[in-house]
């Protein structure tokens, strides 16, 4: 699904000799690293705080920690989602509401979202599925006339813009209140392990993120609040500083790859290419189409006979998990159906033409075979 040997060898050098001096200097815990990532990523991002830590998971935990969310406060989430984004709602004892998502873009979908607030609604977490940011005009219309909080889940979309009616652009993860990120290996942005990051223009909110991520601590040994221990490796972000500047020509990659995609499979009875409104700049984290009238399993099963490999994000919508038996959810059948339907295919910053012929040659011609 991904090459990142190939992406390494392109800067290799580079990652090699940012990674030996964290190792010469044994700064492997907040190094100067750690810092200049995190301005080097502000001004990428044109955010006034980034704040790093662990994981992508802990990002959404910080920021709802830090926004001050409590047990019985309810979070609007969709369904179809990683699991990070819900699990997190749950650990920390808040009612998850689960929310719809557009058929054409897997986003949320705003329409579904006004019934569901109540006056113990307290957040929202938007997430930008596959690459592609959800329909954030709507959705911080809503929140500002029902004071709500926005959270970005732009685990799967840094790189990423969304472009308003107004004209203004922003990018994935500045739009809302927070936005958390993850730096997993075959994420867009990647480091060599775990990292993940916070963004936000209120100062105040990321004093809060910061001491929630640090024992509480804004001072040594001065604990003021409940935090956790979530911090960013030095070696970590030495890679990601290094990786940080191609981030743009990594997206470009990846819609190029999508481009190709869409055009082999435009027009296809049983392929539903993925939907993306004029004014978002989707980075393709994946590349998810729906089908139908053909088994999906047995597609699967060919394609990996041909040495091509799929996938299948998700199969199961988070309200179907066993760890939300008993939350009460409206209605989720397009969230339903999807699991169902969609199949992702190999898209990375690595992929050649011949390489994707092969796998587009080979798709088409399994697809009409199982008619
Ligand atoms: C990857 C991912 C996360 C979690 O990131 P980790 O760094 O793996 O903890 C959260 N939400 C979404 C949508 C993701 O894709």
């Amino acid at each position: 699904m991904v090459d990142l040997k190939s992406q390494y060898q392109k800067i290799k050098s580079e990652v090699d000799a940012a990674m030996q001096e964290v190792i010469d200097t044994t700064a492997f815990i907040n190094g100067p690293q750690v810092g200049l990532f995190a301005k080097e990523l502000e001004s990428y991002l044109d955010v006034k705080h980034v704040i790093p830590c662990a994981n992508g998971t802990d990002s959404l935990q910080i920021a709802m920690m830090a926004l001050g969310l409590e047990p019985g406060d309810e979070v609007i989430t969709p369904s179809f989602t990683y699991i990070a984004t819900v699990e997190v709602v749950a650990l920390l004892k808040l009612n998850i509401v689960f929310c719809e998502v557009n058929p054409d873009t897997f986003c949320m979908d705003a329409n579904a979202i006004e019934k569901l607030i109540t006056p113990k609604t307290k957040a929202i977490v938007a997430v930008h599925l596959y690459g592609q940011t959800a329909d954030m005009e709507s959705i911080m219309a809503i929140a500002n006339k029902h004071n709500l909080y926005v959270i970005e889940d732009n685990a799967q979309a840094i790189g990423g813009y969304y472009t308003f009616k107004d004209g203004t652009r922003k990018a994935n993860g500045t739009i809302g209140h927070v936005g958390s990120t993850s730096f997993f290996p075959s994420k867009n942005l990647g480091c060599y392990g775990d990292g993940g990051a916070l963004c936000t223009n209120d100062s105040v909110l990321a004093e809060k993120m910061k001491m929630v991520a640090n024992h509480g601590q804004r001072q040594k040994y001065i604990h003021e609040i409940v935090g956790c221990n979530s911090r960013l490796d030095t070696l970590q972000a030495a890679v990601l500083r290094v990786k940080l500047p191609h981030l743009d020509e990594y997206c470009a990659a990846r819609r190029k790859a999508a481009d190709y995609y869409n055009q082999a499979f435009a027009n296809h009875p049983n392929i539903k290419t993925p939907y993306c409104p004029d004014n978002i700049y989707h980075v393709y984290h994946q590349y998810t189409l729906t089908l139908n009238g053909v088994d999906r399993d047995q597609v699967q099963n060919l394609l990996k006979e041909k040495g091509i490999p799929s996938m299948i994000y998700y199969p199961i919508p988070a309200h179907k998990q066993k760890i939300f038996e008993g939350v009460k959810s409206f209605d989720l059948d397009t969230t339903e159906s999807l699991t169902t339907q969609v199949i992702s295919l190999p898209i990375h910053t690595e992929m050649t033409d011949e390489q994707q012929k092969y796998i587009v040659e080979n798709f088409i011609n399994i697809v009409n075979s199982l008619k």
